[in-house]
């Protein structure tokens, strides 16, 4: 009698790379693979089309985001940044880490 297979995304890799590792990875890749919500028409129809890349099935609109997800928490402080809105508390430090500001230095003489 065979047994039941266990499917997931890491099927194919066997025992190798290490539980930890595998188990990172899972969420990552499940992540990835599920439908996410499309932030021009709504629609749960948004899939990767390539790293960063980020196309809706449903109308067909094609935006940047995160490797792994359409969006991230640093992408969003970085949107703020463009749009020149005051930062958040708790995305600060991000902030801190990604902001770009123009080079404005001035002499004290
Ligand atoms: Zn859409």
């Amino acid at each position: 009698m065979p047994k039941t297979k266990k499917v997931g995304p890491t099927r194919g890799l066997g025992p190798r790379y290490g539980a930890t590792v595998r188990k990172r990875y899972v969420k990552v890749v499940t992540e990835l693979k599920r439908p996410h919500k499309c932030p021009n028409c709504g629609f749960v129809r948004v899939h990767r089309e390539s790293v960063g890349v980020w196309k809706c099935g449903k109308c067909n609109f094609t935006f940047a985001g995160g490797a792994y997800t359409p969006a991230t928490k640093l992408g969003a402080v970085a949107r703020r940044a463009a749009k020149g809105l005051p930062v958040e508390e708790a995305t600060k430090e991000a902030a801190k880490a990604s902001a770009v500001e123009p080079a404005t230095e001035e002499k004290t003489d």
